[in-house]
């Protein structure tokens, strides 16, 4: 195998380097590099300048989007309920967002006890402690357990029944930001889907009260989905309404919580927290 990377500048000619197997590098010229190991070179040459470029960018969005919050709440931050399908769902896809609006008054709404696997009363216990670790007093957390909306990756909730329940939080707590998952879903459970279906539907319908606002979580590709931090420049650039970046200490809580839900840290799970960016990044678009 021969590996070529660019070796510096001599009287403004680029000179490069062959490595070969023996250990050797051999000095040649740019004719020559180009001539006989161009195909391989060029890659390494974008990667030596692509990757350190990519990371600076990241690490100057993470602290001047940081910066920007305080704007985004300028206006008297809004009491904001998170609508949520199964406990560990706030800690797993939404907790930049949740972390990122404190000081504002927040309230979860959580729509099942995640009974699939009949963890459900544990994983009750689970959320309260999740939600505690993120900001979240145990008194504003409300937990539905109705038998017409189980905890199933194919089952489609019914919206009238969902919407009724979700306007009852909003009226009894004046809420004016909603915050839900995006017609994907980000994972493509069903259950999560509803959920958006029915904030459309109390749209649609004029049931919201007024000055009531609803935000959806971007659902993005599997390749963004695990790329963490690095996936910073991409969600900047594609300009969602409003994009919360987490700080490194407020990253680690967002795993603390996620660890909460001791009874769904499976090893997959375990890789999810350490790759996902949406332990790290939330981007969100008003309905
Ligand atoms: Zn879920």
């Amino acid at each position: 195998m021969v590996v070529c990377f660019p070796g510096g500048i001599e009287s403004l000619n680029l000179f490069f380097y062959i490595f070969r197997n023996d250990g050797f590098a051999t000095p040649v010229s740019r004719r020559t590099f180009f001539d006989t190991s161009g195909i391989m070179a060029a890659p390494v040459w974008l990667l030596a300048v692509a990757v350190p470029l990519w990371l600076a960018t990241c690490w100057w969005l993470r602290r001047r989007l940081y910066g920007k919050r305080g704007a985004l709440l300028a206006d008297g931050p809004p009491a904001t309920l998170f609508v949520t399908a199964h406990p560990d769902d706030e800690a797993m896809f939404f907790a930049p967002a949740i972390l990122g609006l404190a000081p504002a008054p927040r309230r979860l709404l959580c729509l099942s006890s995640g009974n699939y696997y009949k963890e459900g009363e544990i994983r009750k216990d689970e959320l309260r402690e999740s939600c505690t670790v993120l900001g979240i007093p145990p008194s504003q957390v409300t937990l539905i357990d109705h038998r017409d909306l189980p905890d199933h990756p194919s089952v489609e909730w019914d919206v009238v029944l969902l919407s009724a329940l979700i306007l009852e939080q909003i009226e009894a707590h004046r809420i004016g930001l909603v915050v839900t998952f995006d017609a994907g879903g980000v994972s493509a459970h069903a259950n999560h889907k509803s959920l958006y279906a029915a904030v459309r539907f109390l749209i649609s319908e004029g049931k919201l009260p007024k000055g009531c606002q609803v935000l959806t979580l971007e659902t993005v590709p599997l390749f963004r989905k695990y790329a963490s931090l690095l996936d910073l420049p991409v969600a900047w650039v594609r300009g969602p309404d409003v994009l919360f970046v987490l700080t490194q200490e407020e990253a680690d809580r967002a795993k603390r919580a996620m660890r909460c839900h001791r009874s769904q840290l499976l090893w997959f799970r375990r890789l999810y927290v350490a790759f996902s960016r949406y332990m790290v990044i939330n981007s969100l678009n008003y309905l």
